[in-house]
């Protein structure tokens, strides 16, 4: 039977105007119009793409939004005075600043000096920690959006045997940690796991965050099972020409998986989504107020 596609753009469409909806409604009934700032450094393509994005996004969803885009060699007292200075700024809720960073200027020194109520990205030691105890309220984007896919498309976690392929803090980690919450029985793999396709065919959830294209092959996929693919990878056609695929080979394991991620269009879409929600929720919680249940 044909694997159900989960369809990432849809779900993040309906979280957007929710979260439209909600910072309307924030702003007319306590004059609090959630702000989201990014800080870029450096002229990396992929990364100004992604933050010229995340900006219209905002504005889009009616949130007041900045933009600071500091030179590649700014110096990292350069970046933490922008970061102190945003953390100062009460029209300002969420603070994103693009990772990576260049060589001088420590990814490190800057979540030490980010204010976890305002780190929409949840990469603080503070957030991670809130997280492991069961208690955050910020949650990074990525893992957030796929514990709202499975939601969405009724995928049952509890009991079900995890696997997260990957321990980024940005991604591999959170997700595991988020799974485990609802109850999966979770084993993480990485680089130096032995015999992964074994792990992946006891997997009833199967999430790739590797970073390599097509690397899990169809035959790795247990029948039924969930896939998702977290990767984005951009691989040449042969004709100078480029196209975006992910860590799955998504047609073979479709033929196995019970429900699939495509890429692009299913974890990518719920990355920005996501952000815009915890940009919302930080904007109520600095406020006092409870955080709003989308
Ligand atoms: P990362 O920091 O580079 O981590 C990659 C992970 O994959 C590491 O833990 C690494 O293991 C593991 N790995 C590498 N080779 C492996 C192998 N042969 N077998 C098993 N595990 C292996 O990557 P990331 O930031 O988590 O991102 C992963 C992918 O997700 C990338 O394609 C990225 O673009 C994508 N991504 C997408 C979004 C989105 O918005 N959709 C967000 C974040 C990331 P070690 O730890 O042992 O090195």
């Amino acid at each position: 039977m044909a694997a159900t596609i989960i369809d990432g753009k849809g779900v993040s469409a309906r979280l957007k105007d929710k979260v439209a909806a909600e910072a309307a409604r924030l702003k007319q009934a306590h004059g609090i119009t959630p702000g989201l700032a990014t800080v870029l450094v450096g002229n990396d393509p992929a990364s100004e793409v992604y933050v010229r994005n995340k900006n219209r996004t905002a504005e889009a969803l009616g949130f007041h939004s900045i933009s600071f885009h500091l030179p590649a060699d700014a110096s990292e007292g350069d970046v933490l005075t922008r970061v102190r200075a945003l953390n100062d700024d009460p029209g300002v809720h969420g603070i994103l600043v693009q990772m990576p960073l260049p060589s001088q200027v420590r990814e490190e020194a800057v979540l030490d000096t980010l204010d976890p109520h305002k780190d929409v990205d949840a990469l603080t030691p503070t957030n991670a920690g809130l997280l492991l105890s069961g208690h955050a309220t910020l949650v990074s984007c990525t893992p957030a959006g796929v514990m709202l896919l499975l939601k969405e498309y009724g995928i049952e976690i509890s009991g079900a045997n995890a696997l997260v392929i990957g321990r980024s803090l940005l991604f591999g980690k959170p997700a595991a940690q988020l799974l485990l919450a609802a109850n999966a029985t979770v084993t993480m793999a990485h680089s130096r796991t032995r015999d992964l396709p074994d792990y992946c065919r006891r997997a009833d959830i199967l999430v790739a965050a590797i970073g390599k294209p097509e690397f899990v092959k169809g035959d790795w996929v247990k029948p039924g099972a969930t896939v998702i693919d977290v990767g984005i990878n951009r691989v040449g056609t042969g004709e100078g020409e480029y196209k975006i695929v992910g860590d799955v080979d998504y047609t073979a394991a479709s033929e196995r998986a019970g429900a699939i991620t495509p890429v692009p269009g299913g974890v990518g879409a719920m990355t920005i989504a996501c952000l815009m929600r915890n940009t919302l929720i930080a904007a109520a919680s600095i406020a006092g107020l409870p955080a709003p249940q989308i």
